[in-house]
């Protein structure tokens, strides 16, 4: 592998590697930005007021008469539920890169921690809710989304709740703990005529985009296999993933559902047979509820397998690959919040690819925001949701039966 740092890519390095796409017959977009345009192309439009500017604005300039820029685009009100580690270290501080989504409201069970942190965002006092006013939102005309970051098993009950409040939700993954619970976010979203959308950030990630790109586009030829390890350490006892009641599942639900939407977005096809085997472990008391390793392996219309691991161990590993015909192509961080690295080749040549940094979590709560402006189809539905959680539930049967589980 080629020993390049992304964080010490600079914007000449950049450029070239744009240049060299461009070279190789790809369109700007191909540079991997969520919304279609290349990440120079924001830069422009957040630079120079007169980019996107109407004709005849453009005129009047001409005229001699005052240019009067267009107004900023309306941000969407977003309403934070949950503010534990994700929430309150990724979430709320990456809406300072959002253009269509800011943060107006908070619920907490704790108080005065979100008085600290609304003060720091500027949220009015008047909009924390805790879990028990928490439908009063139904009053506040500033909240358009709710993002429910809580723990999986609390996920059905606050979507529902919120749909019921006629918001648009956003659900953190996975979706819920059960099939069931996905079918009814689901139907709570469709009565109330709202948008339900799931916070699969990786889906809005660049480079996990450029693979996706590639593998439809075949440049290295049809998609033969993927291989993909998620492995964190989940640290001490004392945490609501390590009970099954309020995670529904040890390493799968929270890790290694990362590969198995990879297998999903990188194939584009739902798998048709499913094998598992599951360890606990029996020596360590925290894994009394969960399991702590899952293999598992998936097959695909068009004869693509996937490999998948998920565990929580002492090892950080996160990547996959995907073996095409006449190539391949690695991440290695595949699904981190930061710091991807998109290797690909052919035989024993290999190259590194570098896209410039986007936030993904702005490129995701942006998606949303103008999905319910423009009143556009969401890249990831609940219905994206509801099938990890049916998959991740034949998973376990195939673990626990030992059998290949065929999906119906
Ligand atoms: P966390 O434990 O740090 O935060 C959970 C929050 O829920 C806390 O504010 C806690 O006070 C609150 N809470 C309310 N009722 C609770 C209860 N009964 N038990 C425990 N906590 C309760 O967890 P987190 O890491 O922020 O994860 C929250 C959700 O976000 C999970 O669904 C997780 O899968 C998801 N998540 C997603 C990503 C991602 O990259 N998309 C990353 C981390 C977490």
């Amino acid at each position: 592998m080629t020993g390049h740092d992304p964080h010490q890519v600079n914007r000449r390095k950049f450029l070239s590697a744009a240049g060299g796409l461009a070279a190789a017959g790809m369109s700007s977009n191909a540079l991997g930005a969520p919304d279609g345009k290349s990440p120079d192309d924001r830069k422009v439009q957040l630079n120079n007021p007169q980019v996107g500017q109407p004709v005849s604005q453009t005129a009047k300039a001409r005229d001699g008469k005052p240019l009067v820029p267009e107004p900023p685009p309306k941000k969407l009100g977003y309403c934070i539920v949950g503010l534990g580690k994700f929430g309150v270290q990724q979430i709320l501080p990456s809406f300072a890169q959002a253009e269509h989504a800011k943060p107006v409201a908070l619920v907490s069970g704790d108080r005065d921690k979100a008085e600290a942190i609304a003060a720091h965002y500027d949220i009015s006092s008047k909009s924390i809710y805790n879990y028990d006013n928490f439908d009063d939102i139904a009053d506040n005309d500033e909240i358009d989304v709710v993002y429910i970051i809580l723990p999986n098993a609390m996920h059905a009950e606050f979507t529902i709740r919120a749909h019921e409040a006629g918001k648009h939700v956003l659900c953190e993954k996975p979706m819920a703990t059960s099939v069931e619970d996905c079918q009814q976010m689901i139907d709570a979203a469709d009565k109330a005529n709202r948008k339900l959308m799931i916070a699969y950030r990786v889906q809005y990630e660049p480079y996990n985009m450029k693979v996706i790109e590639w593998s439809r586009s075949q440049k290295y030829g049809p998609l033969q296999m993927i291989v993909s390890d998620t492995v964190l350490d989940i640290g001490g006892p004392n945490q609501w993933r390590l009970s099954k009641k309020l995670s529904g599942g040890g390493s799968l639900m929270d890790i290694g559902i990362y590969s198995l939407n990879a297998t999903r977005y990188i194939t584009g096809e739902e798998p048709i047979a499913i094998n598992a085997m599951k360890r606990q472990n029996e020596n360590d008391p925290r894994f009394s509820e969960v399991e702590q390793s899952i293999l598992f392996q998936l097959q695909f219309p068009s004869g693509v397998m996937g490999n998948c691991s998920s565990s929580y161990s002492t090892a950080e590993v996160n990547r996959y690959c995907a073996m095409f015909q006449d190539g391949w192509i690695k991440l290695d961080p595949a699904t981190t919040y930061t710091g991807h690295r998109f290797y690909h080749g052919s035989g024993k040549k290999e190259e590194q690819l570098f896209l410039e940094h986007v936030s993904h979590f702005a490129a995701e709560m942006d998606h949303f925001a103008e999905a319910i402006k423009n009143n556009s189809e969401v890249r990831t539905p609940g219905q994206e949701g509801l099938k990890d959680v049916k998959y991740m539930r034949m998973i376990y049967e195939a673990a626990e039966t030992g059998k290949t589980v065929k999906v119906s």
